[in-house]
């Protein structure tokens, strides 16, 4: 049976020059980054460019990104450290980020006592920007904590807008990038962002590695303790490979993002199109027009004793989509995502994320079609 990927918002393939990329590190750079002889340094310099590379292309400082095992890391090291270290008092985040942030936040919360506000989702799954305009309006020491693009429904923050009223209420500004980072463009020269994350599985890179982007001039403290490494923010010997393929992943991605774009933009359209007429009574969760390109969220008027089942009837037809975030698939429990902004008529009702890739063609979109004609 052919196999058709369509959940590129899980996990993505690698490029053939990622894994290139790392298996040449793999073999000739296998040193301690931290050791002082050769086999250290050229390790070190591996890093070292990997991180040059990836700070070209946010446009930020190479001191300014510190390499850690993956996103989650990234964002509970940025919100413990927050409060640990630089007095934030409140939270400001939305029901709809990823349990990453989510549940870090709830954890943080009962161990320190701060206030968490969540901003308003409006009907179609964006925050509401007057909302958080009010909820700035306080004193406290505040982070504000919104992702940019949301990886269930595909709804992408304005960044700018956001760090405008972060910075014009003086409160920290974090945004877990994860879903947008190789996706477009981000300039860190021009956003008054203070803290971002990716992870470099989400753009063709390998799997266990992610970015933590600190702003100059503000001073964390790590979470995880040991040795000096990235300057004493993240102890534990570096996964070079792992490291250099990141760096090669995003360059790629960021030299092929409008050819790919409007590659992956046509088939969302295509796919649209075509439920609209096999399924006219399907709706989406987060408009198509103003979701990120390669993310459509969409909720069947199949019966709803099929909610639970969606992805493993798909699966039996050879196509891999999800509900949701990777982490909660299989589960017939309605997401917290949709939860917080679609009606409760729908929420029971199954609903699937296709999320694509470059990889994907017209041909991918046809299979799905034929598969969701069976159920
Ligand atoms: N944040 C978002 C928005 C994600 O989509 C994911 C991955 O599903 C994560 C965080 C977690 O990333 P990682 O797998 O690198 O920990």
């Amino acid at each position: 049976m052919k196999q058709v990927y369509l959940d590129n918002a899980s996990t993505t393939q690698l490029r053939p020059e990622v894994i290139t990329e790392m298996t040449k590190v793999l073999s000739e750079n296998f040193g301690n980054p931290s050791s002082s002889h050769n086999f250290g340094r050229e390790a070190k310099n591996v890093i070292e460019l990997a991180r040059k590379s990836i700070a070209k292309n946010l446009n930020c400082n190479a001191q300014e990104i510190v390499f850690t095992s993956c996103a989650t890391e990234a964002n509970n090291f940025i919100l413990r450290s927050s409060i640990q270290n630089l007095g934030v008092k409140r939270i400001i985040t939305s029901k709809i980020e990823h349990h990453a942030v989510l549940h870090t936040v709830e954890i943080l919360q009962k161990e320190y006592n701060i206030d968490v506000d969540y901003v308003s989702i409006t009907k179609s799954g964006t925050i509401n920007y007057d909302d958080l305009e009010d909820l700035l309006n306080q004193d406290k020491k505040t982070l504000v904590s919104l992702m940019h693009v949301n990886n269930e429904i595909g709804t992408v923050l304005q960044l700018e807008k956001v760090a405008e009223l972060c910075k014009s209420n003086n409160a920290y500004f974090h945004t877990d990038a994860v879903q947008g980072v190789g996706k477009s463009k981000i300039d860190l020269s021009q956003l008054s962002i203070d803290f971002l994350v990716a992870s470099a599985h989400k753009f063709h890179g390998p799997k266990g590695i992610g970015i933590a982007f600190i702003r100059k001039n503000i001073v964390l403290q790590p979470i995880i303790f040991g040795g000096e490494q990235e300057k004493g923010l993240r102890a534990g010997t570096e996964s070079v490979h792992n490291i250099a393929g990141m760096a090669r992943a995003l360059e790629i991605s960021l030299d092929n993002l409008e050819d790919e774009k409007k590659h992956i933009q046509e088939l969302k359209n295509y796919l649209v199109e075509k439920l609209q007429i096999e399924f006219p009574e399907c709706i989406f969760a987060g408009t198509p027009e103003e979701t990120q390109y390669n993310i459509i969220n969409v909720i069947f008027p199949f019966d709803d004793n099929k909610s639970g089942m969606i992805v493993f009837l798909m699966d039996m037809n050879g196509i891999a989509i999800s509900r949701g975030s990777a982490c909660q698939s299989g589960s017939s429990k309605p997401s917290h995502v949709l939860e917080a902004f679609i009606d409760k008529e729908y929420l029971m009702k199954p609903n699937m994320r296709i999320s694509f890739s470059h990889y994907n063609t017209t041909d991918d979109v046809d299979s799905l079609l034929q598969a969701l004609k069976k159920i």
